[in-house]
């Protein structure tokens, strides 16, 4: 199977993607806004279009890695009569919202809609670790797996447009605020002469082995009972200790203030006996 391929954008991630592509053997056409990208990939047999209008029309299969949802409008509003019939898979980095925006400006004119969220750096494409998330159309998606496979590990989440880049961004999430509360921690130390690479050294085990306590805290929450034995509880986790040893140090107290204020809107309300989980109460009720 060695599809026809079109790539729009190459930027970092852009060219990693056609790069994939290209060695894999598939006929790969790229396109960038601004010359002097694509010398690597025409000397992996790539051919560059001179134009986005050109770059379309020589694929069914086109891949859009651009920088946001408008710079997505900009190249393809005005080739998008080329792009009738034709495929078009997203995976610029947008929010829900402007995938289900892209996607319903896609049906509307005859093009067959896929959004993609790339969960790797570009140095990860088509090696271990990375992954993409997919939504929107599935006969897409399965049609053209064994190419999205080149690149990572494949999910479709559904047809919502939308589903990918929520989840992406879920995950991301997750990611930055564990990076926020890692340099916390090594702006904490750093007072006592610490360095950060040291700190490093000592957190990257330790919260290796936090995470084997996500599934306990999702088993409570999907049960919706948070007095169930064995957990650590609200009063427990109450995080005073931790905001008055930053303040002393003179640092920012705003990374564990954010937690503290989740964990005392629900001691507040009289839930302080309660499992840690409950959080995400107040996460899910604003204040
Ligand atoms: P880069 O900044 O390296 O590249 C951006 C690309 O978008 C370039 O090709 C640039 O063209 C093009 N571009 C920007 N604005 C316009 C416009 N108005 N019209 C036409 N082309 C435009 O970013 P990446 O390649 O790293 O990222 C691309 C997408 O992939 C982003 O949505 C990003 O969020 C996503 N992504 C990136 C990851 C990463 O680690 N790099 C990880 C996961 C997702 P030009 O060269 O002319 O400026």
């Amino acid at each position: 199977n060695t599809a026809t391929v079109t790539v729009l954008g190459l930027g970092e991630m852009g060219r990693a993607l056609a790069t994939a592509l290209a060695r894999a053997g598939h006929p790969t056409t790229v396109w960038n806004r601004s010359p002097g990208k694509a010398d690597a990939l025409v000397g992996l047999g790539a051919t560059e279009a001179a134009t986005a209008s050109d770059a379309v029309t020589a694929s069914d299969l086109v891949i859009a890695c651009l920088l946001d949802a408008a710079s997505v409008h900009q190249v393809l509003d005005p080739v998008v009569d080329r792009l009738a019939g034709r495929t078009l898979v997203n995976v610029t980095t947008t929010t829900p919202e402007q995938a289900g925006e892209i996607a319903a400006w896609a049906d509307a004119h005859g093009v067959t809609y896929l959004d993609g969220g790339i969960m790797a750096v570009p140095s990860m494409i088509g090696g271990p670790g990375s992954s993409i998330l997919y939504s929107g159309s599935s006969d897409a998606f399965d049609r053209y797996r064994p190419l999205l496979d080149l690149w990572g590990e494949s999910t479709y989440f559904g047809a919502d447009p939308g589903l990918a880049s929520l989840y992406d961004l879920a995950l991301l999430a997750g990611m930055y605020v564990m990076f926020a509360g890692f340099l916390h921690g090594a702006a904490m130390v750093a007072g006592a002469g610490v360095s950060a690479t040291e700190f490093a050294e000592r957190a990257a085990p330790w919260l290796a082995a936090m995470t084997g306590g996500l599934a306990g805290y999702a088993a409570v929450v999907d049960g919706g009972d948070y007095t169930v034995p064995g957990q650590q509880s609200l009063e427990f986790s109450d995080l005073g200790d931790m905001v008055a040893a930053s303040a002393a140090q003179g640092i920012s107290t705003e990374v564990v203030d954010m937690v503290q204020r989740l964990i005392r809107r629900q001691i507040d309300a009289g839930h302080g006996k309660e499992g840690f989980a409950r959080i995400f109460e107040s996460i899910k009720q604003p204040a």
